[in-house]
């Protein structure tokens, strides 16, 4: 199935995994920890993610993705993967070091290129309780998480989000990262796979652009 080369908008969920909400010192949020990343921040499949050197650490985060087929405001738990029309490997690189000085989160989720999407596929069918997703970088694997190890399952994460906006056609959701974060430097290849689904690979490659002056007097 197609997915827009710029979904209307990519809703991502923060923390949904305990081991990696304790390996980055924080706790599972008691509701969903909701974040956006721009449409602009998209890539497909080999397309190149681009590290600004001025970044500092950037981090891998192999998440499982869906696609909103039929728009979804107030949806229930039961009704919410009705509205699902697709199932992707989705990769929400960030720039760590920024995400913590930063405290918002938009400028470290949403440099172009930070947002590899790979081929969905149809979601008919499938359980979302037992996919998985596999991160691997230079073919060793980081990363191994179950959906049923999330905090939140995907269909409280559409029925949540969808409390406060409406999910529209070809919107995309990120369920969150499992534990294995870890760092992508230019050279390395980062692949993305939820098994029975499909595989996303991207190389990594440098931006050796100056990054924000020095702050100016008025
Ligand atoms: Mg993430």
């Amino acid at each position: 199935m197609p997915l827009a080369r710029r979904p209307p908008k990519i809703l991502c969920v923060g923390r949904n995994y305990a081991a990696h909400a304790a390996e980055l010192g924080s706790e599972v949020p008691s509701e969903p920890l909701i974040f956006l990343k721009p449409p602009s921040a998209v890539i497909g499949d080999g397309d190149p993610i681009v590290v600004p050197g001025w970044a500092g650490r950037i981090e891998h985060e192999g998440e499982i993705g869906i696609v909103i087929g039929r728009p979804a405001r107030n949806a229930t738990v039961d009704d919410a993967w009705t509205h699902v029309a697709g199932i992707v490997p989705l990769n929400d690189v960030t720039a760590r070091e920024l995400q913590r000085r930063d405290g918002q989160w938009s400028r470290a989720k949403g440099f172009d290129s930070f947002c590899p999407i790979g081929t969905p596929v149809a979601a008919t069918g499938k359980d979302p309780q037992v996919l998985e997703v596999v991160t691997r970088v230079n073919g060793v694997v980081r990363q191994h998480g179950r959906a049923s190890a999330m905090a939140f399952p995907i269909s409280y994460l559409i029925a949540y989000c969808s409390t406060f906006t409406t999910l529209e056609e070809g919107d995309v959701l990120a369920t969150g990262t499992p534990e294995g974060v870890g760092p992508l430097v230019p050279g390395d290849v980062v692949e993305v796979e939820i098994p029975g689904v499909g595989c996303l690979a991207n190389p990594v490659i440098a931006d050796n652009a100056p990054g924000p002056e020095p702050r100016r007097k008025a």
